[in-house]
């Protein structure tokens, strides 16, 4: 029988995940399909104890899906999700358990570029869901995390939450971000900023930029964002957000599966689907 894979959300028709999946499930020849779900946050904890009587592979959760996980009694996160606040993965092999693989993919597409973070100071702008992942794995693996947030207080709370279980971060407002910025390895953006339709927008302009900085916009649409524009013409080096897309996915994969799925597959799934 087919094995049943899926992201529940809502809204969740432009979801790029089932393309990918099902682009890395082709490439192994699996018998497996990967689909989307609408799914509201009151139907999610029946939708999930459907999902595992009916013997699905796994499922991806997204908007706004992700915190009201960590509300359901019977789903038990891990560690990692449990601080971030948030579950983008569940797995049914043993119970019905929590992940949230959206840092790993952002340490991984980050790492390709760069090598290890260890260490290094890191400019992250936001506090939002994608900050949070970003701000616990990061720290998770010894880099400098510096958030700089729009809203200072968030940014100082998830501060406090990275620190409590032993990171080391710091939060700032925007008028820092200059000084932070000359001294910084890399800079982050998590914020929605640049995203279509507003694609002229960035918090960071070129002069705040120096050559040897790696600038990180997780901002997949466009793929290369105003920041990065920028920071080409500064001559910083560069990574775009669609490698964090798929390394998350590709994590989410290897937690269902035990296998790790071909990223290439899935870069070029995703990009086909952007129209790249
Ligand atoms: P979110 O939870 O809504 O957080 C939004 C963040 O952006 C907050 O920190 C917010 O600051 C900041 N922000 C929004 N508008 C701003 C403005 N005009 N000026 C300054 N700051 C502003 O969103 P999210 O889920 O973290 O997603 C953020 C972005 O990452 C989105 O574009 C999303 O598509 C992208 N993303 C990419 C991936 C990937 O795999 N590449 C994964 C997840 C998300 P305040 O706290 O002050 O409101």
């Amino acid at each position: 029988m087919e094995e049943v894979f899926g992201v529940f959300g809502d809204p969740v028709e432009h979801s790029l995940s089932p393309v990918m999946h099902n682009a890395a499930i082709s490439a192994l020849g699996m018998k497996a399909r990967y689909h989307a779900f609408r799914v509201s946050r009151e139907g999610l904890g029946d939708a999930l104890l459907g999902a595992c009587a009916m013997g699905f592979g796994g499922v991806n959760l997204t908007i706004p899906l992700k915190e009201r996980a960590l509300e359901l009694g019977f789903l038990e996160p891990d560690a990692l999700s449990r601080g971030i606040g948030a579950v983008n993965t569940v797995d049914f092999k043993d119970g019905i358990r929590g992940f949230n693989t959206d840092g790993v993919g952002a340490l991984r597409a980050l790492e390709d570029a760069c090598g290890s973070i260890r260490g290094k100071r890191v400019v992250l702008l936001g506090a939002g869901g994608a900050a949070r992942a970003i701000a616990f794995q990061f720290a998770s693996v010894g880099a400098r995390v510096l958030i700089v947030n729009r809203t200072e207080e968030r940014g100082r709370r998830l501060a406090e939450s990275v620190s409590s279980v032993g990171g080391d971060v710091e939060a700032f407002g925007f008028a820092s971000l200059g000084e932070l910025l000359d001294s910084a390895h890399v800079l982050v953006n998590a914020t929605s900023v640049g995203m279509y339709p507003l694609v002229n927008r960035t918090i960071v302009t070129g002069d705040m930029l120096h050559p040897g900085l790696v600038v990180f916009d997780i901002v997949y649409n466009p793929l290369k964002t105003r920041l990065l524009l920028e920071a080409e013409a500064a001559g910083a080096r560069i990574v775009t957000g669609e490698m964090m897309l798929v390394y998350q996915g590709a994590e989410a994969f290897r937690i269902w599966t035990g296998v790790m799925p071909p990223v290439d597959v899935m870069k070029r799934a995703v990009l086909d689907a952007l129209g790249v």
